[in-house]
C-alpha cells in the first residue's frame, strides 16, 4: 500500500512536471560588466565569453544614451527611456525646485527614480512572479514603493561570487519564482579609469579576470541545472576612452568659479549660473576649442537630452579624450560620458538561452531597444518607451526577420529570376512567330495554291 502511494505520488509529480514544463514562465538574467567597451572583444581574448556567443547571439555595438555615464545608462537599459524621460540625467544631479542632491554615494531617495518604472517593478506586478537583483543601480531603492523581492544593498566590497551565489539561490528557491534577475559588476570600469584603455598590459589582466567570471557564471548555471532554460543577457552601460594630461580644459582660466555652481564636472559639465546666464555662457563658449558649450534650449536633438528640470541651464561637452578640470591636474587616465555617437563609448551585448538564436551576429542596436526585447521575452506589456522592438527581432527565435545582406540577396535573386523568365518568354515568342506567315496563309480559305507542291 505504502509503495502504491509513493508510486502514485511520484507519478503525480512527474506528471505535473511534464505538464508544467511548457507553462513555466520564461526567465531572464541581465548581467552588466560596467564599462565594457565594445572593441575589447576584438582586441583581447575572451575564451569563455566567445563560447557563450558561439551558442548564442552577439550585438557588436550597442549605441547607448547621452550622457554616457553609469547611472543614466543602467536606468535606460531597464526602462527603454532616454535620460530626459527617465530622470536619471547624470551621476551627480541637483533639483532646483526641491533643492535635492543626487550622487552615486547618495542615490537612495526614490524621488530621483520615480519618473520611470523599471522592468523589475513591472515584472512583479504580474501574478505569481518576483524579481531579484545583485546591485544593479536603483535596485536597492523603493521605486514606486517597490524594490525587487530579493535584493542586496549596494556595496562595492561584496565579491562577484557572493552576488552570483545570491542570484542563483533566488532563481532556484523562490516562491513565487524569480523570473527577472540582474547582476552587476564594477569592472572593467574601475580599471579602465585607473589605467586607461590603451594600457594593454593592465587591461589584458583585468579583462582576463572578467572572462574568468563569465566562465564561473556559466559553469554555476550548468551545475545548478539553470543553463538550458534561463535566458542570459551580458551587456554593459558604456565604453571608455584614453585621457591625457595634455588634453585638459581648465575652466578657472576662463571664468570666476563664484559665478556658477558646477553640478557635474567631466566630460559633460552641468553648469548652474549664479549670475546672468548669458554672461556665463559667453565666457564659457570661448574657453576651449575642444569643448562644445550649449544653452539648455540649444542642446542638439540627437542627444535627447533637454526636456527635464534636472538638466542644468548650460552644459559643456568635452571632445573625446579631453577632460574638464578646475585648475587641477588630470584625475583619471580613462573616462566616459562623451558624445554617444563615438564608438569608444559603446558597449556590446551577448545573449544566450531558449529565446535567442545560436551563432548569430548582429551589427548594432540601441540600448533603449533592450527593454522592449526583455519585455517580449518575459511576456510583459512594455510601458511607453523610446526603444524599437523590431531592431532586436533578428536575435530572437520566435521572430521573423531579414537582415540587410539577406534582403540584398533576395532582391538580386528575384531580379535574376525575372530577367531569366523575361528572356525565355522573348525567345519563345520569337520561335513561335517564325511560322506565322504560313499559318496565316494556310488559314486563308481563298488561298488555294499551296506553297510547296
Ligand atoms: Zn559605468
Amino acid at each position: 500500500m505504502k509503495l502504491l502511494v509513493i508510486l502514485l505520488f511520484s507519478g503525480l509529480i512527474t506528471g505535473c512536471r511534464g505538464n508544467s514544463s511548457h507553462s513555466l514562465p520564461p526567465k531572464l538574467l541581465l548581467v552588466s560588466f560596467d564599462g565594457f567597451r565594445a572593441d575589447y572583444l576584438q582586441n583581447y581574448e575572451f575564451p569563455h565569453l566567445q563560447n557563450f556567443i558561439k551558442e548564442g547571439v552577439l550585438v557588436e555595438h550597442v549605441k547607448n544614451v547621452f550622457i554616457t555615464k553609469t547611472f543614466p545608462n543602467h536606468y535606460s537599459i531597464v526602462t527603454g527611456l532616454y535620460e530626459e524621460s527617465h530622470g536619471i540625467v547624470a551621476n551627480s544631479m541637483y533639483d532646483v525646485i526641491t533643492k535635492k542632491h543626487f550622487s552615486d554615494l547618495d542615490d537612495k531617495d526614490p524621488f530621483w527614480w520615480n519618473e520611470a518604472v523599471p522592468i523589475w517593478v513591472t515584472n512583479q506586478l504580474q501574478e505569481n512572479r518576483s524579481s531579484a537583483a545583485a546591485m544593479w543601480p536603483g535596485t536597492d531603492v523603493p521605486i514606486h514603493n517597490t524594490t525587487p523581492s530579493y535584493f542586496m544593498n549596494y556595496s562595492s566590497s561584496v565579491s562577484f561570487e557572493e552576488r552570483l551565489n545570491n542570484i542563483t539561490t533566488w532563481l532556484i528557491n523562490s516562491n513565487p519564482p524569480v523570473t527577472f534577475a540582474t547582476l552587476y559588476w564594477e569592472e572593467p570600469d574601475a580599471s579602465g579609469h585607473k589605467y586607461g584603455p590603451e594600457d594593454k598590459e593592465n587591461m589584458y589582466r583585468v579583462l582576463k579576470e572578467i572572462d574568468d567570471l563569465i566562465g564561473e557564471l556559466v559553469h554555476k548555471l550548468k551545475v545548478l541545472g539553470l543553463w538550458e532554460n534561463l535566458n542570459v543577457i551580458i551587456t554593459s552601460d558604456h565604453g571608455m576612452t584614453q585621457c591625457s594630461k595634455d588634453r585638459l580644459i581648465n575652466l578657472d582660466r576662463c571664468i570666476d568659479n563664484s559665478s556658477y555652481a558646477l553640478i557635474d564636472l567631466t566630460p559633460v559639465a552641468a553648469v548652474l549660473p549664479k549670475i546672468n546666464t548669458t554672461e556665463v555662457y559667453n565666457k564659457l563658449k570661448v574657453c576651449s576649442p575642444h569643448m562644445n558649450v550649449y544653452l539648455k534650449e540649444d542642446i542638439p536633438a540627437r542627444f535627447h537630452y533637454q526636456h527635464n528640470n534636472r538638466i542644468q541651464p548650460i552644459i559643456l561637452v568635452a571632445d573625446e579624450g579631453w577632460t574638464i578640470v578646475l585648475n587641477k591636474s588630470l584625475p583619471k587616465l580613462g573616462d566616459h560620458g562623451y558624445d554617444n555617437s563615438l564608438s569608444s563609448m559603446h558597449p556590446f551585448l551577448a545573449a544566450h538561452g531558449p529565446a535567442f538564436h545560436k551563432g548569430y551576429k548582429h551589427n548594432t542596436i540601441n540600448s533603449v531597444d533592450i527593454y522592449p526585447m526583455m519585455c517580449h521575452i518575459l511576456g510583459l506589456k512594455p510601458r511607453p518607451n523610446n526603444g524599437t522592438f523590431g531592431h532586436t527581432k533578428c536575435l530572437l527565435v520566435d521572430q521573423w526577420c531579414i537582415n540587410l545582406p539577406e534582403a540584398v540577396g533576395i532582391v538580386i535573386g528575384a531580379l535574376l529570376v525575372l530577367t531569366t523568365l523575361t528572356g525565355l518568354i522573348i525567345i519563345m515568342q520569337n520561335r513561335l512567330s517564325v511560322p506565322r506567315p504560313f499559318s496565316r496563309l494556310q488559314l486563308q480559305e481563298d488561298d488555294d495554291d499551296p506553297l510547296i507542291e
